[in-house]
């Protein structure tokens, strides 16, 4: 049996800055469920295959390898990394996400990942669910502005020109696909914890969660039978 983590939420809630560093302190792989999506995006418009082509991002999907190194997606043996975050993946990415071939490719993959290491991992439907009986499972939020002014800085800070105006809109918008698509929308489960970081800072946002696990491990760990490697 593997220990997982599960971290939900909108975007631009932390999840992934935050996620890394719970992973780092519990020594678990830190999966960014977010990435697998954009990745099936970027390689789809590179080939100019829409969102509406099931059969096209079939066919493109079956040949796409996807491994974790390092925190960081391998897409066919090339870290693409730096090309995950330009405006056109995150314009375009809720589109492909929302198609159900692709989610249950994804789906499948994540849950083979989560049998095979100890897992942080974070998304849209990571608690309810990908990782369904996660012991732990959070749900980070904050305030549209706000996380559209963390996008913002992130962007400015790896020299992508922004408006800030524009990040918040498109947030907006993908919050609204995300949450009212009909396979798998963004949603709190019943049993995770919900974190608004919206005045919290990173470190503050890591300690709770850490705090929570470990006041809470031993009894998961013995409730499993002791048998998480
Ligand atoms: O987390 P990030 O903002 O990078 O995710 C990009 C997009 O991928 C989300 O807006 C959502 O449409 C999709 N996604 C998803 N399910 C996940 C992770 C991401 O639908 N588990």
């Amino acid at each position: 049996m593997k220990l997982s983590v599960a971290i939900d939420g909108p975007a631009g809630a932390g999840k992934s800055t935050i996620a890394k560093m719970v992973g780092d302190r519990f020594n678990l792989m830190y999966i960014n469920t977010g990435s697998m999506y954009r990745a099936i995006t970027l390689s789809a418009l590179e080939k100019s295959i829409s969102y509406e082509d099931v059969d096209g991002l079939c066919e493109l999907m079956n040949d796409l390898d996807m491994e974790f190194q390092n925190d960081e997606l391998i897409l066919n043996g090339e870290n693409i990394n730096n090309k995950l975050t330009l405006p056109d993946i995150s314009a375009n990415v809720s589109n492909y996400a929302a198609v159900l071939e692709v989610r249950e490719k994804l789906v499948h993959l994540q849950r083979k990942m989560s049998e095979k290491y100890n897992v942080i991992m974070d998304g849209r439907d990571i608690g309810t669910v990908v990782l369904k009986d996660a012991p732990f499972k959070f749900y980070l939020t904050a305030s549209p502005e706000e996380r559209a002014n963390r996008r913002y800085n992130e962007l400015q800070r790896k020299n992508i020109d922004v408006n800030y105006d524009k990040i918040l809109e498109e947030i907006k918008k993908r919050d609204y696909i995300d949450s009212h698509r009909e396979i798998n929308p963004l949603t709190k489960a019943e049993d995770a914890i919900e974190i608004d970081t919206t005045s919290m800072t990173v470190d503050e946002v890591v300690n709770v969660i850490s705090k929570h696990i470990s006041s809470n491990l031993d009894r998961i760990i013995i409730k499993r039978g002791n048998d998480i490697q």
